[in-house]
């Protein structure tokens, strides 16, 4: 009895505070919440009844009947409604909860209203990957700062930074403060763009915020290569107390954030990221005004930065992928927003509610990894439908049917463009309902690594290049050729190598991405800018200790001594006498002896003594006028400067033993002064009385500079000659080589075949072909030729490294057996005929493809341990001998035991037709083989 009274009285609470007449029928309570309302917040107390009814509702408790059959609320005993699961408006905007309160029930009406830029967009232009190793806290993206600063001393400081994790930024006090500074990420839904807001009173970083304020630099931007530039990064900087200028960052910092005061600046970066792909950008910072705090920069040369993907662990997201993700059911959560991507059969912002639905998937489930001949297997699926008919239809119109099933699978094995087109999924519901889903197959592509109509061809490309179907092997950045095999041509980089290399003074440039390594005295992003500061050497790491307003040279730190001082370091006075005679200096008055050094002088200049030995850019000139009679490519590779940048000083050199003697000179073993310390090299001299001499010697200079100028650095070890230096400026001229303590291949393995006594092939002998096959390829790169490869202008270096040398034709002292006289009229060039390909022997055309004739003669020797190549039986045969043997398509005789893929290849390098014969590229991969196989075959028998 008592419990009916109290229901009637809670009835009349609510018709009371509904201001409706107590007969009249219960009305509905109206609640309007924003759609993104949090998980766990209350939407409705028991505060908004009536005061007569909530002293009862203790004793009237509360249960939600119906009207949320998706369970987004809950409905607690004293009438509090909490949301319980996210709320999505475009799912259903409105909610009739239906609320049993005692023995009556009423009806809470919930409107959701519209928020904006809810629910996130799931945006999959920039969907970043699953992170299956990551742990909390490591970044969506990893990013790679290169960057080149020049310090308030002039020293160049250059690295990179990656930062993929919190534990990579070094200093504790940044990781702190990534974490407890305010800042914010904000992403569009719509463009993949990220913003990032920073708010704090001081940092110290590498360029702090101060440093970029107090040098006036408000922002900057970076743009990506290859395209069109667009703003990538925008930093805006903001002093607390001034008025905020930067539209942008009035739109997007909250105005309780502009008006925090505990804080001095912003960081504000707004970058579009549309990709799912690693990219690059340059930053053009400008120039620093004066260095501030405690960084000791003076400018900041270049900084790039490379945005890689990451990817949050699964069910994480945000930049420090620290937020947790809502999504259910295995719907994949998005790194930028937390958006989720729901898997057939859910919907909701969070993919918790069911949807009735029907989907069609594959194995492989990326259409992109379906090839042609894969087969693929399909499945229809019913979701949440009380299915009375199922049917699947093929692109040729056959159908599968199924009764009461709720999903159907079926193969199509090999699959061909043929089978393209759409696969239908169909389902009838139990009342009536029909609901589609269709697959459209457009399977173009072969498996990866095969091409050609009949996806029947090996691509076989090198260097993670992919293949395409139709063009063969796509190469990455800094590769071209067939297979990918070849490094970008001297002066291009990238992609197709069609970019042009900017790298000044002799600057390695990276192939694939022109990226600049200057040589000692230069930096920059071209490697244009001298050292400043008295500063000389790589990275401008050395002091110059010139005197006496003295010019250092900021290639090896040289002083050109203002007269009338002299000395390494211009400190002392010039006298003629020699250091060896310092008496002298102290007895002969000034006067005089400026007068007699001016006589000396001017007749040392006057006979030519002086004029030759120092050459200058008129020097340079001529030598390259010679050059260009000779090889145009050559010369034109060289860049201005190129004779003084490798020049040392010949008292810095002192030379020892001689190990070797060329036609037109000796090389001796040598020690040479470096400010890194003393360095033993191989010094090549010439007589330079010879005209021919003193040609050959500046061309071999010339090519190993040339060489040296496009070399780069991140290739690893190059197999040619290490150029030390040059001394030009003395009577005595030296070509600086690095020092190979084995000395030449050709006494190498005449050393073996006297030692064993035995003759045949050693399998690791192969790897000095191998290498050589390399300085091919790097010759190949550069357009130039040898001319001479053989087993005696090969080094081998105390790392048992081969190294291709003797780059001047230098006749050396196996000229009778191994160089002939051209015996046509006027001819006075010795030639290795032996060795020479046909055309070269016929026409005097060389090649990157005559070189691999004589590669092949190389082989030769290195199957025979060190035997003079013989027609015929003979070794000494005429120019005209020779073309008739070759020309009846006689070749050298195969060495005994030679393995027949070895015999196969020589003979392949010595077809006729050049463009028959392999590229360094294919032969360094048939040695390869080879190698392998002899080894495998050599440690099977040792098993054995
Ligand atoms: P070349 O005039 O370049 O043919 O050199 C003549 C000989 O000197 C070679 O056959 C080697 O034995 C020796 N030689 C040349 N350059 C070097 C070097 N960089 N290191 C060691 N020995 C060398």
């Amino acid at each position: 009895m008592a419990e009916n009274l109290q229901a009637l009285l809670l009835v009349c609470f609510w018709v009371v505070f509904l201001q409706i007449p107590c007969s009249a029928r219960a009305q509905e309570l109206i609640v309007s919440v924003p759609e993104n309302v949090a998980v766990g917040k209350t939407i409705f107390t028991a505060s908004r009844l009536p005061r007569t009814q909530a002293g009862d509702k203790a004793e009237l408790p509360c249960a939600k009947m119906e009207g949320d059959p998706h369970g987004r609320f809950n409905v607690t005993e004293n009438c509090t409604i909490v949301v319980a699961n996210p709320l999505d408006r475009s799912v259903q905007p409105v909610y009739l909860l239906n609320i049993r309160i005692g023995v009556q029930n009423t009806s809470v009406k919930i409107e959701l209203t519209d928020a904006e830029g809810y629910p996130p967009v799931y945006n999959e232009k920039c969907e970043t990957p699953v992170n299956p190793d990551g742990k909390t806290g490591d970044f969506l993206y990893s990013l790679a700062a290169t960057l080149e600063a020049v310090k308030t001393d002039g020293t160049i400081w250059s690295g990179k930074g990656t930062y993929t994790k919190l534990s990579d930024i070094g200093s504790t006090r940044y990781r702190t403060m990534l974490y407890d500074d305010p800042w914010m990420l904000h992403t569009d839904n719509s463009d993949c763009n990220i913003r990032y807001i920073w708010y704090t009173d001081a940092i110290n970083s590498l360029v702090t915020m101060q440093d970029l304020w107090y040098n006036d630099i408000r922002h900057f931007t970076c743009t990506e290569e290859y395209k069109a530039p667009k703003i990538f990064f925008e930093v805006i900087l903001h002093k607390r107390g001034e008025n905020i200028t930067s539209d942008m960052l009035k739109q997007y910092v909250p105005e309780s954030v502009v008006e925090d005061k505990t804080h001095n600046y912003f960081l504000f970066v707004s970058s579009v990221y549309s990709t799912t792909e690693t990219k690059t950008y340059n930053c053009e910072i400008p120039n620093f005004r004066k260095p501030v705090g405690s960084a000791p920069w003076a400018n900041i040369e270049y900084l790039d930065i490379e945005v890689k993907p990451e990817g949050c662990p699964a069910g994480r997201y945000g930049f420090l992928c620290d937020k947790t993700c809502i999504c259910k059911n295995g719907a994949r959560c998005h790194g930028f927003n937390g958006a989720c991507k729901c898997p057939p059969g859910w919907k909701g912002v969070a993919c918790d509610i069911p949807k009735q639905d029907v989907s069609i998937t594959t194995t492989p489930s990326d259409p992109r990894h379906i090839y042609i001949s894969a087969n693929v297997t399909f499945r229809c699926t019913a979701h949440h439908v009380d299915v009375t008919y199922m049917s699947v239809r093929y692109p040729n119109a056959t159908e599968k049917v199924g009764f009461g099933v709720t999903k159907i699978d079926f193969v199509v094995p090999n699959i061909q463009p043929t089978n393209n087109g759409p696969y239908t999924c169909q389902v009838r519901d139990t009342r009536g309902n029909t609901l589609n889903s269709t697959f459209v197959l457009n399977v173009t592509n072969c498996t990866p690594d095969k091409k050609g109509a009949e996806c029947d061809e090996v691509c076989d490309c090198l260097h993670g290049a992919s293949c395409g179907r139709w063009v063969g092997c796509v190469c990455p950045p800094g590769w071209t050729g067939t297979r990918c095999q070849t490094k970008c041509p001297h002066g291009t980089y990238g992609k197709d190598c069609l970019r042009n290399c900017s790298c000044q003074n002799g600057a390695n440039c990276n192939p694939s991405d022109g990226r600049c390594g200057c040589t000692d005295g230069w930096y920059g992003k071209n490697c244009s800018k001298p050292c400043l500061n008295g500063r000389f050497g790589w990275r401008c790491q050395q002091k110059c200790a010139c005197n006496n307003s003295a010019t250092c040279s900021n290639v090896d730190g040289s002083c050109a001594c203002v007269t009338p001082w002299t000395g390494r370091n211009c400190d002392q006075w010039q006298t003629i006498a020699s250091r060896d005679e310092p008496l002298l200096e102290s007895l002969i008055p000034l006067g005089s002896l400026v007068f007699l050094v001016a006589i000396v002088m001017a007749i040392l200049y006057k006979t030519g003594i002086l004029s030759c030995s120092a050459p200058d850019a008129g020097e340079e000139e001529k030598i390259l006028f010679e050059l260009r009679r000779m090889e145009q490519d050559l010369a034109q590779s060289l860049q201005p400067g190129w004779l003084g940048r490798w020049e040392k000083k010949v008292r810095h050199l002192t030379p020892g033993p001689l190990i070797g003697e060329g036609m037109f000179g000796q090389v001796r073993k040598a020690q040479l002064r470096t400010p890194r310390g003393e360095l033993a090299v191989a010094a090549k001299t010439v007589r330079v009385e010879d005209s021919q001499s003193y040609r050959d010697f500046y061309r071999e200079a010339a090519i190993l500079v040339a060489v040296h100028q496009q070399r780069n650095d991140d290739c690893g070890e190059s197999n040619i000659v290490r150029l030390v230096g040059l001394i030009t400026k003395s009577t005595e001229k030296y070509i600086l080589l690095e020092y190979a303590p084995k000395g030449d291949l050709l006494g190498f393995l005449r050393r073996i075949r006297n030692m064993n006594g035995e003759e045949g092939l050693h399998g690791s002998l192969l790897g000095y072909a191998v290498d050589i096959a390399q300085a091919l390829q790097e010759l190949g790169r550069l357009r130039i030729a040898h001319r001479d490869v053989a087993a005696r202008n090969v080094l081998i270096t105390a790392h048992d490294v081969a190294k291709l040398a003797d780059f001047g034709l230098a006749r050396d002292v196996y000229v009778t057996t191994q160089y002939v006289r051209r015996d046509s009229p006027g001819a006075d060039e010795l030639l290795p005929l032996t060795w020479m390909a046909l055309e070269s022997i016929e026409t005097g055309e060389y090649t990157c493809q005559s070189d691999v004739w004589s590669f092949g003669v190389l082989l030769w020797e290195i199957a025979t341990l060190g035997q003079d190549p013989c027609y015929d039986g003979r070794t000494q045969l005429s120019f005209r001998q020779m073309v008739g043997i070759l020309r009846q398509g006689k070749r050298l005789a195969m060495p005994e035991g030679c393995p027949d893929d070895l015999c196969q290849l020589m003979k392949e390098c010595w077809r006729d037709d050049p463009d028959e014969r392999p590229t360094p590229g294919e032969i360094e991969e048939k040695l390869l083989q080879l190698r392998r196989s002899l080894f495998s075959h050599y440690e099977m028998e040792t098993v054995v």
